[in-house]
């Protein structure tokens, strides 16, 4: 049965020390909540540093940390406080926090604190791959672990792989300031199912995978490296139930009460982590607003400001909490009167029985983020209001994800203060049946979709991304379908064996030189070689001069631009398609004024082709002008003997006779060959796959559509089964079928 492996910076277990001897707390927060309700400790395994340098630790406490963490299913993977600086207080916390939440001024590009992100995701993986079977599925959450995806999908292809982030994800003119954008796209891009809480984060996620990578989404969905990807939003909910029976405890409700000078006394919260993106400098001075606007309110009314601690080793948060304590005291003291203090201020986390009474109790909660990927706050607010005499008002900044699904609580823009005063007013003012049925609305949203709900959505997403993988397309070339293939491989006496080059034999780089045969995969063909049984031929769409350079030196057959070029054991090149070349003449011009138009763009000539390429171009505008240029040589073409094909950002005109098709039909008539295996991954080798007659293997690397027999996923798979097949040993072999 498959296990689930979850993996978050923190585990759901703190550990403390007091003196030598160790305690261990199980935390009740979200992540950990959804969780538990779905899966038995024995069937999980979480990942995480928990909690203490380790150069603070001895290696007998590490064992016991290890040993404790075991029985509440956690796997320990300890960090110095190196580490803890440069990859949490450092590259998270000051470098993807605030250039994800749009706080370029407090954005800290450097250097060290990226490699030691680096090193610490490895750290992450090797501590994982240890604990590996196959059947797992992973779950990676959160913005210190973007890389990780990638790593695990590079030791283990196969791996179902989740990512979950639970902050904003930015637009693409933030993500593009980042010089490490593209690793940490890569890194994500590892996963098969990519979560955020809202549609705009996927929004902004598909787009920067677009601009940075190349790689087109459709719909929610983009093909990374021919596997399918699955990119959606999984707003994350609450322990509805926890809160929804909480915040009548009458010891708390009695001490909230005490703060209440006179009964008519209403309150307003304010409760955050204390954090540069919750907007707690704005929202004081909001309030100050208010007070001046409705001097009828002054005595009538308290914020509570709750600011838990948070970040205490970051500059910027020390700094705030000064300017925050500075504007409290600065309220206070303009209109404060001997009876009457105006804001109550809290610096420190609260219990849950205490944050719960005081969430029943308040008459509204401001909460007015000036980024926040969901804000939990808001929704256990809601959740808390069960008293039907007594509802409370949510005033909710739009900039917080769960403003999405809170659409009847005061939506506010967080900047504006004039707008969160008259928001305060409205909700003072509020008629009792109008609150209770905002509060229903929502409280109805919440209670359905709630964090356990989160969890299991998004892991039954997961399951479907796996099966549509697997039902893209043709069969896998796995299991007893290979050992059939290499039964038939031995078998045969002559093998006939058709090769596409890139994105079959060697994976896609960035500059198309840089392509050229490993070592590696120079000697799996010189064994397929040495059999004489065997006749290779790699089929290409490069030309002469690349093929000659890379494979010059071995005996084998090689085709280049799709077939216009042979060149046979004999070493010499000949044309196999007469040049017919004037309709060069008459697109060339076309060509050139769209590429004269489009910035980014350029035109390559080949014997039998002209490709228009427009890999540099801005994604859209290139979208854009392939389709205005296809319109346009279609029109052109109709009379000519030339075809017009859409590829990966390019448009190629090319004479109609010379595809792999065509090419390779000589050798398949020539004689009934017993064993025939084709392999490619893209629309060229699909013309050879149409003309396999029905013994052949043809194997498409990658998902999708394709007339082949055969899929694989990735160019290792089809490098190892190559690899498999050249360790056949070449034997004297019975005659032929
Ligand atoms: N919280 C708490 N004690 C407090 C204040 C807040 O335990 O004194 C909890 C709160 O219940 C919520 C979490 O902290 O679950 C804050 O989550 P949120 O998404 O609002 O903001 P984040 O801190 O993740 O940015």
């Amino acid at each position: 049965m498959s296990r689930l492996i979850i993996v978050s910076n923190r585990l759901p277990v703190s550990v403390a020390r007091q003196a030598e001897s160790l305690s261990f707390q199980p935390s009740v927060g979200g992540v950990a909540t959804g969780i538990a309700s779905l899966e038995s400790p024995k069937r999980r395994l979480w990942f995480g540093w928990p909690g203490i340098a380790s150069d603070k630790l001895s290696g007998e406490h590490r064992k016991q940390i290890a040993a404790g963490l075991q029985k509440h299913g956690c796997r320990p993977v300890f960090l110095n406080s190196v580490e803890l600086r440069d990859f949490y207080f450092g590259f998270s916390n000051r470098t993807i926090w605030p250039l994800f939440h749009y706080f370029t001024q407090h954005t800290d590009f450097n250097e060290v604190y990226w490699r030691a992100y680096k090193k610490v995701n490895e750290h992450f993986c090797r501590e994982m791959e240890k604990q590996i079977k196959p059947g797992d599925k992973i779950w990676v959450h959160d913005y210190q672990l973007m890389l990780l995806p990638g790593m695990l999908r590079d030791k283990h292809p196969d791996a179902q792989i989740g990512f979950f982030l639970h902050i904003p994800f930015p637009s693409f003119e933030l993500l593009r300031l980042l010089p490490w954008r593209q690793e940490l796209l890569d890194g994500l891009l590892g996963a098969d199912l990519i979560g955020f809480h809202e549609y705009d984060y996927v929004r902004h996620f598909l787009s920067s995978v677009y601009r940075i990578s190349g790689c087109e989404p459709n719909l929610s969905q983009v093909m990374v490296h021919n596997r399918l990807v699955r990119v959606d939003a999984f707003p994350m909910g609450i322990d509805y139930p926890r809160y929804a029976d909480s915040g009548k405890d009458p010891e708390v409700l009695k001490e909230i009460k005490k703060m209440q000078p006179v009964d008519y006394q209403r309150f307003i919260i304010s409760v955050d982590r204390l954090d540069y993106t919750k907007g707690i400098l704005r929202r004081l001075e909001a309030y100050g607003w208010f007070l001046r606007q409705y001097p009828e309110y002054r005595g009538k009314v308290t914020l509570i400001v709750v600011a838990v601690p948070s970040r205490t080793k970051v500059d910027a948060y020390n700094d705030l909490r000064e300017e925050i304590e500075r504007s409290v005291g600065h309220i206070n003291g303009e209109y404060g009167t001997l009876d009457w203090t105006p804001i109550s201020y809290l610096y420190r986390s609260l219990s849950f029985p205490k944050l719960t009474a005081l969430y029943a109790v308040a008459d509204v909660a401001l909460i007015t983020p000036l980024r926040d990927g969901m804000n939990l706050i808001a929704k256990e607010f809601v959740a808390c209001q069960q008293d039907k005499e007594h509802p409370g008002v949510l005033i909710l900044s739009e900039m917080a994800g769960a403003a999405c699904e809170l659409a009847e609580s005061i939506v506010i823009n967080p900047h504006d203060k004039e707008s969160i005063a008259e928001a305060i007013y409205q909700a003072l003012e509020m008629p009792r049946s109008e609150r209770l049925k905002r509060n229903r609305m929502m409280q109805r949203r919440l209670s359905r979709y709630t964090v356990s709900h989160w969890a299991a959505d998004f892991l039954a997403s997961l399951d479907a991304v796996k099966n549509k993988q697997q039902s893209h397309g043709p069969e896998p070339l796995t299991g007893a379908n290979r050992k059939t293939l290499l039964a038939d491989y031995r078998a045969a006496d002559k093998r006939l064996i058709f090769l596409d080059y890139d994105g079959t034999l060697v994976s896609f780089v960035k500059q198309p030189e840089d392509a050229m045969p490993d070592k590696a995969l120079l000697e799996t063909l010189k064994k397929l070689l040495a059999d004489k049984a065997n006749r290779v031929i790699i089929i290409s769409g490069r030309n002469r001069e690349t093929l000659t350079e890379w494979f010059g030196d071995l005996k084998i057959t090689l085709v280049a631009e799709h077939g216009a070029y042979l060149r046979d054991d004999d070493g010499r090149w000949n044309e196999q398609v007469k040049p017919d070349n004037e309709w060069k003449e008459i697109i060339r011009p076309i060509l050139e004024l769209y590429a004269d138009r489009t910035p980014g763009a350029f035109i390559e000539e080949k014997t039998f082709s002209l490709v228009w390429h427009c890999r540099k171009t801005e994604p859209d505008l290139a979208k854009l002008r392939t389709q205005e240029l296809k319109d346009a040589l279609l029109a052109m073409t109709t009379n000519l003997n030339i075809g017009v094909f859409e590829g990966a950002r390019i448009v190629e005109v090319k004479h109609i006779g010379v595809n792999k098709g065509h090419a390779v039909l000589p050798w398949i008539g020539l004689q009934k060959w017993p064993f025939i295996f084709v392999a490619g991954d893209d629309y060229t080798d699909e013309d050879m796959f149409a003309v396999m007659p029905d013994n052949a293997w043809a194997c498409k690397i990658g998902s999708g559509h394709s007339r082949a027999n055969y899929r694989l996923n990735t160019v290792r798979d089809f490098r190892e089964l190559l690899n498999d097949l050249a360790a056949v040993k070449p034997q004297p072999r019975p005659k032929s079928k």
